[in-house]
This record gives C-alpha cells, structure tokens and sequence, in this order.
C-alpha cells in the first residue's frame, strides 16, 4: 500500500527499467495500488510494456523504503545532514585538493539529477571525479561513436528496426534485456516473414527464437568477424564507394588491417565454421536494409571500443547509415544511460556532448555558467575511481542511486574501499542496501512514481517521468540534494533552482551556446519552456533546435559528421583479441541479466510475480562439462577464482557452449547467502572507454557438496537463515526459501523451529526418503512449510506457494501440504514461465497435448500465457519446438 492517496486519471510516465524508454499510464486507485498499463501513444512502445514495466505497480510500496536522512545510522534533520555532508567536502577539497572527492552516480537518475551533479562537480569544486554506473553498459558505445563520427551520435531510430530487411543482433539478448524492442521486431516480422534476423551470441539465448541463424561466437570473436565482413565486403563489390570517397577517411588502413586476418584466422578466433561465416557475410552483403543491433554482449569486454568501430566500418563502408532501415544501433542498458552521457555525467564528457580534454569547449561551458573553476582534464572512470577509494587518493565520495558494492567488478575489494573510505555519503530509496550498509551519511531519494523530470532512450527520444505518488517521509529529489550541497558549499550563485523546469531551461539554453551546427545535442527548443508546457511536455527526438519545426531527424546518410572535416573516420582495428584475463582458469565466466529482475533487485524483488519466473541464482552450465564435473541437475555448486566463490544453483542446458558459464549479475546479500558474481569478475577495462569486461572472467567450478537440502515457504520473512547456501525471494503471501547446508544440524526441530520463528509445529518424517517435513498453521490457515531433505527437494513448488495463507479444510488437506503433494484434481503448474498470469510450464504442454494447442497464439487463447506483455513468448515457443521435436521423433 502506499501513502493514502485519491483515485487519480491516469499519468503518462516513463518505465524506470531499461533503455527502451517505454511510455507507461500510472493510474493510483481507490484502494491506493497503482494501476500500469503501456501508453499507446508512446512512440517507443506504442501501448507494449513487458513483465518488468508491468508489474511496476508491486514495486512501489514503502517496505523498506529511507524515509529520513541518517548520520552513522541515527535519524537526521536535513540541515544536519547537508551541513556534513558540504562540510566534509569542503573540508576534504581544502586538505588534498579537488581530486581527493568524488561523485558515482547513476543512470536512474533524471536529467536534472544528472545535470546538477556534472555541473557541481565539474564546474564549482573543479574536478572531473564524476562518473555514473552507465560506465559499466555502453561506454564503449560512446568511445567508439565518438572515435568514428566525432561525437556520441545515434543514428537511427527504433522504426529503423521494423523497416530493415536484416537486423543482426550482436551480444544482445533483446528477448529478455530489451523485451519491448524484440516484440516491435518480431511484430515486424511476422507481417514480412521475409525480414530476416540473425542473432551473434556465445550462448543461444532465448532471442534465438526469432532468428534465422544463431552465430554461436567465442567469447571476444566480434572484431575478427565484421573484420571479416569488410573484407567479404569489399571482395563481393557490396561497397558503396561513392559514401567511402565522399564522407569518410581510413578506409584504405582499415581494409588492409582486416585483410591479414586470413578465413582460418577468422574461424579460429570465432569459433564459426566457413559455411556459417559465409551464409552470414552473403547475406549481409546482399542486404541493402541491414541494422545491427548491439548492446552488452559487445561493449562490457576488454575490446570493447573496437567491436563497436568493427560493426560501424562495415555500416560506413556500405553507406548504410542514417536512413530508413539501416545503420548501427547501440541499444543502452539503464532508463538514463543516454541522458548521462548528454548531459556529460560520465568523467570524460562536458554537458551537451562537448569534451573536456577541449579547450573551446571548457571555456564555453565554464563561460555559460559564470562558474569559477573547470575540470581541465578527465576524471577518475569508475573502476579507477574506486581503485582510488581504496588507495586512499579518494577520501570523500557521494553515491547516487546505484549499488557498486554489488555491481563493479572485484566487488568485494570495492567493498573493502569503502570500509575504508573516510567519509562515504549514499543518496538512495532502499534503507538497507549493500552499499548503503557502509555510508556515514544517507539521503532518502524520491522513486518512481514520486520524482519528476526527463529521461533519453537509446533512440534518442526525450520523456517526462512524471510524479504520481506523494513524496513519503522526508525523501527529497537528487538534484535538490545536489543544489543543497552546492549551496553550502558557498555556490550559492551557480546552484540555485526554483524547480526542476529552471535547470531544463538551463540545460536546453547551454545545448544551443555557440552551437551554430558545430554539436549534434542541441534542444535549445526548450530553453524558454514554461514550467506549465515542460509538465506537458510529449516525447520527442533530438535534436530539437530552438526555431525548428518537431521532426525526427537520422544522422549522417549525408555524411556530415562531427570531426573537424565532417568526415567519419574508419577505425583500423588490431587484429586478434586482447589478452582480458589476469590469470588462468578453465572456465570463462559470462554474467548478464535475466526476463524478470532488474540490477540489484532493489525494485523488481518486491514483486511475488517477478519473483517467480527465476526463483534463485543459477549458473548456466553445459551438460557434457555438468557431467565431467560431477554436477547433478539442481544440485548446488560453487563458481570460484583467485577472487573468491559464490554458490548457485546447477541448470543444465545446451544453451550455453561447452567451457562457458553464465551467471546472472541480480543477486546480492539481500536475497542469496553468496551469490554476488561481480566478486569474480576480474577488473580488467577497455583501454579507450574503461568499461569493465564483465563477460569472459575466468573461473573454475566444482559441485557444492550440500548434505541437506531445504525449501521453505513462510508469510513471514524469515530470519536466522544460518546455512551456506540460502535464496530468498518473494511470493503472493510471504517468502520462498532455498537451503543448502554442508552439515545437517543435530537437532532438526530446533534447526526447524529457529526457521519457523515458533516450536508450535506439524512434524513429519518420510522414512522412505529420509525427508523431515514442518508445517505451521494459524487460525485454521497455512502460515509455513519446510521441507529438509538429504537430496535436492523435490515437490511442487508453485503449489505450496499458492497454498500459503489459504485456510486448511480438512485432515487430508493438511496432509497433502505436509507430504508436498496436491490432490489429484489439483495439476502441478510447473515452472512459472508467464508471470503476468501465473501460467507454469506444465500448463503450457498440457494445453499442447490436451488441447491441440501447436502455436504461441493458440497457447494464449487456452491459457493466457504470453496474453498481456508478452515477454514469455520466445520461452512458450520454445517449449512448443522442443515437444514437437520430441513428437516427431
Ligand atoms: Fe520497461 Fe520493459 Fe519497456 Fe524496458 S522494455 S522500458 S523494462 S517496459
């Protein structure tokens, strides 16, 4: 429930997940829960959301929630609060220098927050240490835009994806990162079924069930292989000579670079045979409407910036770029990543794309500003940043909105910085984070549905996130604590905003300084914008320039770019991979995000349905290397390098290549006992853009030799959960609870009772299976279950949840809850593979065999799977293929 509030019309907001940037109708009921559905006159997502946006309404409530700001963990005024916090950096600066502070923030934040906090750090304390978590998804994207087009320049749009003819999807698994741009693409295919898709990607994730080809790449293979595709390229006269000559330099040093890699070099490096690299590079080449689609798989590697410049050569040696259906596309993680970037939030940038190693453009910003100073050189990017933290050189930090102790790589040698750090402030919603944990001041921050202001999507479009919710407690905007600070820092002159629509106006006005063409970000447009039109304010594309008609504008089919002679510059790459390992192990270690969790949990783990679809941390492992190890489907095992270990659950899958491990980066303390993947990853970063190579740490594996297993359902969160494997995770009427322990407790009913919170039990002893069973009950209703067992716990899991906090009927009732089994008339769901309707996977292929059900479409008329957002359907269809194999065979 959140704060008593009226039933309202619906507001059009923004989806604070992923960099899609869907259009979202936030409607507060009488009840006080909130109502989302997709706007469909969002340009972006016209009316889709996916299982994420949608359940956006069970993320808001105030469990958990920082209602006041605290000073080494006791409840402060805001004044007191501010006055350390300017006062220590203040304090800090006049001891070591600028430099000795820093600011980490975040790509949730809003453009205001964003600005606010560049201009602070940048401009009055005269440091370049800002730097956001969007330096961890697509800086390379920024490094290599800005190396061959001379800015940070998206060419295209999100209709670009529906008119092309091939989209080649590249370490990018849009089916469960980007599901709304997968739906606008398989939509699109579905009414052409002669577009064509082709998915590059180690693992065959479930965006292969739009593709007509699946590249299983090596891990790093991406610059030899568009090396590859230049050459064939240029081989197979698939050239656009006339763009070459006109717009662009290098191109002659770029070919001959990709011409040494010999076709035996290439498949080595790739790990693709002939035959598949030359159905992909023919295909390419006859395509004249090719948009390549790319995101993490390509920019979180040690080579980063140059698998971005390889995919831009082939799109510039083509001229395909900047016009309908064509050109590269970087599609970005966060809701802001792109708003950071314009507004300068990371250590390399100026606002509004200007640059910081600039002169020129130093001095016009700090002219705009009238500020007193300005950060003459780039500031610490966020590993060195906190490898700073930890060797002293940084004493005061300020982070926004983001969790690094769970997100950077080595994260635990980042947790001890900050142990160490003398002075760590936290701006955050959550109370209890694992960064949070270990700041002497923390800020309450405004959430979804409470803050206002502008978000960019990865297609350039501008949003309002608009306000629905009261403010709870005393939670404040960012940008207001920026400002505060500032102030107190004695920049009264320079951080003084009536609203957030005064540093709109600001912002828009400074894009539009001494512009004149000469930078692609201008939104002067908006530099007299009243606080009234900006609350109404529709999305729109930049640029938007002061005095232009709207329109929705593509870049450089005209050449045009932003280098000193308009000409894009073809990047001549190296031409094998980097060595991006610090030691050697037999495992490479792929991390990403799965359908239904977004970062650290801290918002989509409130939500039971989300909760559902993966209910624990997993490492994805190949059955042969499963079986060479030892490892049992559903055992536990534990993943670990010279860095440390975790443990996870095994899933045993053919998905993934033989060698190769992944591991999804959502767990934290919160909600595992151990299992926070990015103390693996090696910090190893791209030289050109810092951006840590999240996917191809090397690692080994060995089984988690657990002599009792446990799965517990309780309405109460339950505490004391000693074992060395736990995972937790929400449920319809409580929690759900996964155990692993080395050692079976003596005395299981104390072991029981310590769980249940109470000795008053239900007690059970299966003598077949050695299975002890507890049940509590209150007023005639399930209240938990716990089963422990010697071997993995098998039961239907789905079932019990759903019989948490129901009333018990009868003797036999209670029977089948203690003994995990429902009645026969009652089906196992299985796996729950539609969280919009609770759909399991049995449901799913009862509906097949049963029904007749063979396509997706019939499934969601018989069940409702895949029925409302839709990001279940790659997984449904894949059930659909796999049993109608199995059927055929
Ligand atoms: Fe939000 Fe999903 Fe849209 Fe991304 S695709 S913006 S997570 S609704």
């Amino acid at each position: 429930m959140v704060n008593s509030v009226k039933r309202s019309c619906p507001v059009k907001t923004t989806c604070p997940y992923c960099g899609v940037g869907c259009g979202v109708l936030a409607t507060v009921t009488d009840n006080g829960s909130v109502d989302i559905k997709g706007d469909p006159d969002h340009p972006s997502n016209y009316g889709r959301l996916c299982s994420k946006g949608s359940a956006l309404g069970e993320t808001i409530d105030l469990t958990g929630r920082m209602l006041e700001p605290q000073i080494h963990g006791r409840s402060a005024t805001w004044d007191s609060a501010l006055d350390l916090v300017a006062e220590k950096f203040k304090d800090t600066i006049a001891k070591h220098g600028p430099d000795s502070v820093a600011f980490y923030i975040s790509g949730q934040l809003l453009t205001e927050d964003y600005y606010v906090a560049n201009k602070l750090m940048k401009g009055f304390i005269g440091s370049g240490n800002i730097d956001t978590n969007s330096r961890l998804c697509m800086a390379s994207s920024v490094a290599g835009q800005h190396r061959a087009f001379g800015s940070d320049t998206v060419p295209g749009t999100y209709e670009d994806m529906e008119l092309a003819d091939l989209i080649v999807l590249v370490g990018s698994n849009l089916a469960w990162c980007h599901p709304v741009l997968y739906q606008r693409i398989e939509a699109a295919k579905a009414k052409r079924p002669e577009m064509k898709v082709v998915l590059i990607d180690p693992r065959r994730t479930m965006t292969s069930d739009i593709a007509d080809l699946h590249l299983p790449l090596k891990a790093d293979g991406d610059v030899a292989l568009f090396q590859g595709l230049l050459s064939y390229l240029a081989e197979n006269n698939a050239l656009n000579n006339q763009y070459i000559n006109s717009h662009t330099n290098g191109f002659k040093e770029a070919l001959g670079a990709a011409g040494k890699l010999t076709a035996a070099d290439i498949s080595s490096i790739t790990g693709l045979s002939n035959s598949e690299l030359r159905d992909f590079y023919d295909l390419v080449a006859k395509t004249e409407k090719t948009v390549t689609v790319y995101s993490q798989g390509v920019n979180q590697s040690s080579i980063g910036t140059d698998k971005v410049g390889a995919i831009i050569n082939c799109h510039l040696a083509t001229g395909r770029i900047g016009q309908p259906g064509m050109g590269p596309f970087s599609v970005t993680g966060q809701p802001n990543a792109m708003g950071g970037r314009e507004v300068g939030g990371l250590a390399n940038m100026l606002a509004c794309h200007m640059d910081i190693e600039n002169v020129k453009h130093r001095n016009l910003v700090q002219e705009f500003w009238q500020s007193p100073t300005m950060a003459v050189k780039p500031g610490l990017k966020a590993v060195d940043m906190f490898n700073a933290v930890a060797n002293g050189d940084i004493k005061a930090i300020w982070i926004m909105g983001t969790n690094p102790v769970d997100s950077l790589p080595h994260a635990d040698y980042v947790k001890s910085a900050l142990i160490k750090c003398p002075f760590v402030v936290v701006s955050d919603i959550m109370e209890t984070t694992d960064t949070t944990d270990l700041a002497q001041v923390k800020l309450p921050s405004l959430g979804w549905g409470e803050k206002d202001g502008m978000v960019t999507n990865s297609e350039r479009r501008i949003s309002r996130q608009r306000a629905f919710l009261p403010a709870p407690g005393a939670a404040r905007a960012d940008w207001w604590q920026l400002a505060e600070v500032g102030r107190r820092m004695g920049y009264e002159q320079g951080m003084t905003y009536e609203d957030n629509s005064a540093i709109i106006r600001e912002y828009a006005e400074l894009s539009g300084f001494e512009n004149k063409g000469s930078r692609d970000f201008d939104i002067s447009a908006l530099a007299t914008i009243s606080a009234e039109s900006y609350a109404q304010l529709a999305p729109f594309q930049w640029p938007q320039k002061n005095g232009d008609a709207i329109a929705e504008i593509r870049f450089f089919a005209d050449g045009n770019f932003y280098t000193p002679d308009k000409k894009a510059v073809f990047q001549a790459q190296s031409e094998r991979p980097k060595e991006s390992r610090s030691f050697d192990l037999p495992f490479t270690l792929n991390t990403g995000r799965i359908r239904d969790q977004w970062h650290t949990m801290t918002r989509t783990g409130k939500s039971p349905r989300l909760g559902q679809h993966l209910a624990e941390p997993f490492v994805e492992i190949h059955p042969q290397d499963a079986k060479d190890l030892g490892i049992e489907p559903a055992t536990l095992v534990e993943v670990y390098n010279n860095f440390g270990s975790i443990i996870v659950r095994a899933l045993i899958t053919d998905r993934i290549q033989q060698k190769s491990v992944f591991v999804s980066m959502h767990w934290t303390d919160q909600f595992a006992s151990s299992a926070r993947v990015d103390t693996l990853v090696d910090a190893i970063t791209d030289p050109y853009s810092g951006q840590p190579a999240f996917k191809a740490s090397a690692c080994s594996l060995r089984p988690f030799k657990a002599n009792l297993f446990g799965f517990l359902v309780s309405q109460k969160k339950p505490k004391n959960l000693e074992s060395e494997y736990w995972a937790l995770a929400r449920c319809e009427a409580g929690w759900r609870v996964e155990l692993g322990l080395k050692e079976t407790p003596p005395n299981l009913s104390e072991f029981a009772a310590e769980l249940l919170g109470t000795n008053q039990f239900i007690d059970y002893l299966d003598a077949g299976t050695g299975e002890r069973r507890f049940a509590t009950f209150d007023n005639g209703a399930l209240s938990a279950v716990l089963h422990l067992s010697p071997t993995p716990v098998l039961l239907s899991r789905n079932w019990i949840v759903s019989e948490l906090g129901r009333p018990v009927a009868n003797k036999m009732q209670r029977y089948r809850l203690i003994a995990g089994r429902p009645a026969n008339d009652v089906p196992d769901i299985g796996a729950i593979i539609c969280s919009c309707h609770s759909i399991g996977r049995n449901q799913i292929v009862s509906a097949m065999m049963e029904k007749g059900c063979n396509t997706v479409k019939d499934i969601g008329i018989c069940t409702k799977a895949g029925s409302n957002c839709g990001s279940c359907k790659s997984e449904i269809n894949q059930i659909l293929s796999s049993r109608l194999m199995e059927a055929a065979e």
